[in-house]
């Protein structure tokens, strides 16, 4: 395994109270066979918006130090999670440079039977990062928890707006598999809405969710259109929260999730799913314009749900 850039010492972030049990207790001694791996992308470079989303993976880290392991009523073990660092990038990498960390290191958990949870950096980062899962599955589903569609064509390099069209485009994952959900109304350019409704892709406004609820979003695509794919790809943009909830992100607005329907979201999407959960992603967090740190509270506190789902499922 390659070594981490920027080493996260999760013994220095344990509680002083020894009845307390955070993540930070638990990855500091992570267990032989964990289900998860978190790995880091300090990597902003292809952001359409403000940059800052470099910071992402230590904010998220120190964030997710805090949070208890315990859920009420779930009966929770310990997480079955390991971190194994941030990809070694340059500070100012080149696009394709992340681009081939990103799908290397999903390759890597892949062969080792982990499914690897990616700290981001930006939305760009989620084509390579799928890639390697959707070319190994037969059908591989794709959720998206984001205000944006991100299909854009790719003028140029590839940016944050594109790792959805790229997939759909180069044949990777079907528009009748891929759900994006807490779309925001005003947000998009409606070339990008009727070409994605063409496509087949299932369009979950931020509206359908407060109205009828994360899970029952959820069931209808996972009874529905997603219930026959082999594997499942969550991938977790926190500008879908709303800009009271996460103003630390490059493209803050109204209109969004709140940070618990955006948890229940993350919650759901693992804990329902019709078929494995290959991989997940948490991207965009720029704590940079977050001094209160809301934002990087509020994806932990997503990524911790989505981390003990995970380690409810048998060992690899
Ligand atoms: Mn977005
Ligand atoms: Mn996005």
């Amino acid at each position: 395994m390659t070594e981490a850039s920027d080493t996260f010492e999760w013994g220095d972030h344990r509680p002083a109270d020894p009845n307390d049990r955070t993540f930070a207790t638990a990855l500091a001694h992570p267990p032989e066979d964990p289900a998860a791996a978190l790995v880091g992308f300090p990597f902003d470079g292809a952001v359409l918006g403000r940059r800052g989303a470099r910071e992402g993976p230590r904010a998220l880290r120190e964030a997710l130090a805090a949070v208890k392991t315990r859920r009420l009523g779930a009966g929770d073990t310990d997480p079955r999670v390991a971190d194994r660092g941030d990809a070694p990038l340059e500070p100012d990498a080149a696009v394709e440079a992340a681009h081939q960390a990103a799908a290397d290191r999903a390759r890597q958990a892949r062969d080792e039977g982990v499914v690897p949870v990616a700290l981001g950096g930006d939305h760009s980062l989620t084509y390579p990062l799928v890639r390697p899962h959707a070319e190994a599955v037969g059908d591989l589903a794709v959720v998206n928890v984001d205000a944006h569609l991100d299909v854009r064509e790719v003028h140029g390099a590839p940016n944050s707006g594109t790792s959805f069209g790229r997939l759909l485009r180069d044949g990777l994952v079907e528009g009748e598999h891929l759900a994006e959900v807490g779309v925001r109304d005003l947000a998009t350019s409606g070339a990008y809405v009727d070409w994605a409704r063409d496509q087949g892709v299932h369009l979950v406004p931020a509206r359908e969710v407060r109205e009828a609820g994360p899970g029952a979003v959820l069931d209808d695509l996972y009874r529905g259109p997603l219930a026959d794919a082999d594997a499942l790809y969550l991938s977790l943009d926190v500008d879908a929260m709303d800009q009271a909830h996460a103003p630390g992100v490059s493209a803050p607005s109204p209109g969004g999730l709140t940070s618990a329907a955006f948890a229940d979201l993350a919650r759901a999407a693992v804990a329902r799913a019709p078929a494995p959960v290959v991989g997940v992603d948490v991207v965009e967090t720029a704590p940079r314009h977050d001094p209160t740190g809301r934002t990087a509270r509020a994806a932990a506190w997503a990524l911790a749900h989505v981390l003990l789902e995970l380690s409810r499922g048998d060992p690899p």
